[in-house]
């Protein structure tokens, strides 16, 4: 396999070509070019192959970065932990794991979890040979380009719908999803990504940083994402914008108050959004204001990018686009097998997808890896959508928790989201489906009024989406709460919404 990051690699062997002055990754005033990167993560490299598994314990930090190119160059695979973790979740995935080392910034305090294992520390700024356990064999030369099926990186999925798996994700899958959406995006080493997402995740890992790599462009992680970042890097030269939809969400309620953002972000070749859908409430909001269209993208831990709206397509709210290249998507009826062939906006079945950018398996859990596939080789998603006619995909929601069987219709808790999200009365919204004796399943939306007003009542919020939807697409009940429970990347937690 040809190099995974050929501007590295390249640095490499030649540190005082100009390749090597290139900036790569800049957290807060620290930065690495090319040629300091390679300096940094080769030695680190060299000293941990063969070290077996480690877990990099993934701060939003230079380090962290650091760390997960040096196992990439070494093909030791990586398993990042999220910082923000309770000791059960960590506990859980460490013990799933089994790393050997964790990497972590020097002075960095880690949770009894982790106690067990040997430490190495890294300190970007002490240059020269970051400091290894003395057992480690030194290999003094950064190792051979690993086979493209050997595991680059272990990563826990987001425990949305259930305690985090384990998805072991080959150099191949990185390398396929990350050249797909070069094709997409038009995105190249002149691109300057502002990336303010945490780093244990594919979208801000896999995306965020070993994007940018790849192409040979770079990354300014702006630490903590906040509006005033965005707009100063936009205003300073980066064309690029990934963000999931909390954070595009904080961007349409800044921006009637700052120019200064609505300006930058105008100016912004990409502004993209994933992990989970953005309401169309702030993509018009968003257009509004800037003139540019936030475009969508699709994907998960287990198969990394699906799907995007094109750089030279054009971006409509609600939708994540169509298949990238080298993606095959399907749509299935209930039974997980037979296709659906239309193409009509309406018909909802499940994604499934096949391709180069699939993971292996789940780590230590081969019955959930055989049900997640189906005898053809493909990857049942538990996404739920429809095809418009031009093939664009919407997202209705996942099977397990946003599709409400009520009075014989299937319904996606996606748009009366959506439409509950325009009234000027509701801050943030979730759709249910609770049991029912007469419609089987009945419609249950969750508000958290907006606090400035008084909270719309229930049957104004049911009247508010029958105007815009279906009459039976109205909620019954209407609970109210002061914040919906979300995940660390802003995921709404339907299974933690209290119940009766
Ligand atoms: P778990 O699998 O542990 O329950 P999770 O599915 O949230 O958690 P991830 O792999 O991080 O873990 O997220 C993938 C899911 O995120 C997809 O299956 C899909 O439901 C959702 N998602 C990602 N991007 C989008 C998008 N643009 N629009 C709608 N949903 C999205
Ligand atoms: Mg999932």
């Amino acid at each position: 396999m040809s190099p995974l990051f050929p501007a590295l690699t390249e640095a490499l062997a030649d540190p005082d070509g100009p390749g090597a002055h290139r900036p790569a990754l800049r957290f807060g005033d620290r930065s690495l070019t090319y040629g300091e990167l390679a300096a940094v993560a080769a030695p680190l490299a060299g000293r941990l192959a063969g070290a077996g598994r480690i877990a990099v314990w993934a701060t939003p930090t230079l380090e962290t970065a650091v760390a997960v190119v040096a196992a990439l160059l070494a093909g030791v695979p990586a398993v990042p932990l999220n910082p923000k973790s309770g000791e059960s979740e960590l506990g859980h995935i460490v013990s799933d794991s089994a790393p050997t080392l964790v990497l972590a910034e020097a002075g960095d305090q880690l949770p009894s979890a982790l106690g067990e294992l040997g430490r190495v520390d890294i300190d970007v700024r002490a240059a020269g040979a970051p400091q290894v356990p003395e057992d480690l064999t030194p290999v003094p030369d950064v190792p051979e380009e690993p086979a493209p099926e050997s595991p680059a990186l272990i990563v826990y999925t987001s425990g949305t719908t259930g305690p985090p798996k384990g998805a072991v994700i080959p150099r191949r899958a990185i390398a396929a999803t990350l050249d797909a959406l070069a094709d997409a995006w038009a995105w190249t080493g002149d691109d300057v990504l502002v990336h303010g997402l945490p780093l244990f995740h594919v979208h801000g890992l896999i995306l965020g940083i070993l994007g940018p790599l790849r192409r040979g462009g770079s990354v300014r992680h702006l630490g903590r994402f906040e509006t005033a970042g965005v707009a100063r890097e936009l205003t300073e030269g980066a064309t690029m914008l990934f963000g999931v939809p909390t954070m595009y969400h904080r961007i349409a309620e800044a921006l009637p108050d700052d120019p200064a953002l609505a300006k930058s972000l105008g100016k912004a070749r990409l502004l993209v959004s994933g992990s989970a859908a953005l309401p169309v409430h702030d993509h018009e909001r968003i257009a509004a204001a800037t003139g540019r269209r936030v475009i969508e993208r699709y994907g998960m831990t287990e198969t990394l990018m699906n799907t995007s709206v094109r750089a030279d397509g054009e971006p409509r709210a609600g939708t994540v686009g169509v298949p990238l290249p080298g993606v095959e998507l399907r749509l299935t009826e209930d039974d997980g097998v037979t296709a659906v062939e239309a193409y009509d906006g309406e018909t909802v079945g499940e994604i499934q997808v096949r391709g180069p950018n699939l993971f292996t398996e789940y780590l230590n859990r081969p019955d959930a890896t055989v049900e997640a596939f189906t005898e053809g080789g493909w990857f049942r998603t538990g996404d739920m959508a429809v095809r418009d006619p031009d093939g664009y995909v919407r997202i209705v929601g996942r099977k397990a928790t946003d599709l409400i069987k009520s009075g014989g219709y299937k319904i996606g808790a996606g748009e009366i989201e959506n439409a509950l999200l325009e009234h000027p009365g509701v801050r943030e919204a979730a759709v249910t489906g609770e049991p029912d004796a007469d419609l089987g399943e009945r419609i249950v939306a969750w508000i958290v009024p907006d606090s400035d007003l008084s909270p719309p009542s229930a049957e104004e919020l049911a009247d508010h989406v029958a105007r815009r939807l279906a009459p039976h697409k109205r909620p019954r009940t209407v609970r109210y709460l002061d914040a919906l429970p979300r995940n660390d990347m802003g995921k709404i937690m339907k299974r933690a919404l209290p119940h009766d």
